[in-house]
């Protein structure tokens, strides 16, 4: 059945004179669907050249009431791609160009479909970078970023996709081109209606061009691996160097012990220096004016911070290839996942103040659900970012799942966090929208949804808005 009405929308979408290439379920069934297993569910893919072929295949859609799932890089973490047989994926893999690169101004018009990598190539020749930085950059794409309204690396400095987006254009549900592609960060002119789009994953329409906000980049780096005490100490680090005028704070990721212990064995990575018992590790990078000046920097600020926040190791890279194996350890996370395929992942942001307490309570609560459950937590500790794996969960009941929930997300909005912080609500975090989200802003969502997708075509199971 699922076959057969993927095979009737594919031999539909053949007969329409569109600028698009497609791909069937026979040849998509071969392909990699991403993140998500259920990605190419549905089975038909169109790719549109240009904008006017988006807008003219959901104008087609509409009329047909076929229900539309977005593609971007399908690097997504919650389900948000996912798509049934009957859905028609779009993808924006065809919309991939970088249109212009305003290195006076710090802007880059792009089409959706380009990748971050892309961008920050292209930004690097001007000496400039997009000021958004992810793990999965290489097939993460802007339209998506957009999308989930993404974070990452640099959130604690240059904010979230959000503040690095000047303007957006967008396919609406009726097939209408919002074209709102300002390049100035200053618009006062009335509700800024770009940013329905930012964080809507796909739900509200079809993002197809985007202004980026451009950075200086800065090359000369100096990295580091601390061995701290708690959350605070890493936060003290962080403020000591974001206070010296020469250096700039590029990254500040922690790993608490679990997940860099692991990190640590399966890489093949030497933890000599480290006390075997440390609590936590603070991956920091720092950029200056000269590799020399950054490191004579980061080493005598850590002499100095030493004592007073008990420190209990640390080592400054002395190569590139000795950075990036430390970034490997904290950016390669997949490694839970061989290690615990079943395992649940959380992802959610806190006011950095409350960290310590929050891992504290949040393991107490976990061990009452059941002491055989353990919980890798990472994550941009600069903006109170936290990564939770919980461990110990094959086969677990519907009940189970739900407890381990409430462990994970229990206090996160009294304390005025988030239950998702960069990763979106897609199919696998509705319960917790319905739950832990905000009940006023849930209302006004739906009728903002309702308004611009009356039929509830775009990307449906998905943000129950
Ligand atoms: C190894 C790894 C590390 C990651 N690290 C981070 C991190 O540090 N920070 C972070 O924020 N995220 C991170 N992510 C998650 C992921 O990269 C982001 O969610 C990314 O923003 C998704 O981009 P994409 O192009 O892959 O979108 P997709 O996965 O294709 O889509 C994501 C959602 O957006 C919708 N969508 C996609 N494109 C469009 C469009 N043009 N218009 C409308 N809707 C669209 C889809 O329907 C879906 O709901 C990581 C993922 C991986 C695999």
């Amino acid at each position: 059945m699922a076959e057969d009405a993927a095979a009737a929308l594919f031999d539909r979408l053949k007969t329409l004179d569109l600028e698009m290439s497609l791909i069937g379920p026979d040849d998509l069934s071969t392909r990699a669907p991403g993140e998500h297993p259920l990605n190419f569910q549905g089975g038909v893919m169109a790719l549109p050249h240009t904008v006017e072929a988006v807008s003219d295949l959901v104008r087609w859609c509409a009329s047909e009431g076929i229900a539309i799932v977005p593609q971007g890089g399908r690097t997504g973490l919650v389900g948000g791609g996912i798509s049934r047989p009957g859905e028609l994926i779009i993808s924006t893999a065809k919309l991939a160009t970088i249109e212009a690169i305003h290195a006076a101004e710090r802007t880059a018009v792009v089409q959706a479909g380009v990748t971050l990598q892309a961008l920050q190539e292209a930004a690097a020749e001007h000496g400039l970078t997009t000021g958004i930085d992810l793990p999965s950059r290489g097939t993460a794409t802007i339209g998506g970023m957009v999308s989930t309204n993404a974070g990452g690396i640099l959130a604690f400095r240059n904010g979230v996709m959000r503040h690095q987006v000047l303007g957006i254009e967008a396919v609406l549900p009726n097939g209408e081109i919002f074209s709102d592609l300002t390049r100035v960060v200053k618009v006062s002119a009335g509700p800024d209606l770009k940013h329905l789009f930012i964080g809507a994953e796909g739900a509200l329409g079809i993002v197809t061009r985007v202004v980026v906000k451009l950075e200086s980049r800065r090359t000369e780096r100096a990295t580091a691996l601390i061995g701290v005490p708690n959350a605070q100490a890493a936060l003290d680090i962080v403020g000591h160097f974001q206070a010296r005028p020469e250096v700039l704070v590029e990254g500040a990721e922690l790993m608490w012990r679990q997940f860099f212990r692991d990190a640590a064995g399966i890489f093949g990575f030497d933890a000599g220096w480290l006390e075997e018992e440390t609590p936590a590790v603070l991956l920091l990078e720092l950029s200056g004016e000269s590799i020399e000046r950054t490191m004579e920097l980061f080493e005598a600020g850590l002499e100095t911070l030493w004592e007073p926040l008990g420190l209990t190791g640390g080592i400054v890279a002395q190569s590139l290839d000795q950075a990036r194996k430390f970034w490997q350890l904290r950016e390669e996370s997949e490694f839970i996942y061989r290690l615990h395929p079943a395992a649940l992942s959380y992802d959610i942001s806190l006011p950095p103040s409350y960290l310590d307490t929050y891992v504290a309570e949040m393991r107490a609560r976990l061990a009452a659900v059941d002491p055989a459950h353990s919980a890798y937590v990472y994550g941009h500790i600069a903006d109170g970012n936290l990564h939770l794996s919980i461990t110990n969960t094959a086969n677990i009941s519907a009940e189970r799942a739900l407890e381990i929930e409430a462990a994970v997300y229990s206090g996160v909005r009294e304390a005025a966090g988030s239950f998702s912080a960069e990763h979106g609500v897609g199919q696998e975090k509705r319960h917790a929208y319905e739950t832990f989200g905000n009940p006023v802003k849930r209302l006004l969502a739906r009728q903002i949804k309702a308004a611009l997708d009356p039929n509830g075509l775009f990307n449906p199971g998905k943000v129950p808005f």
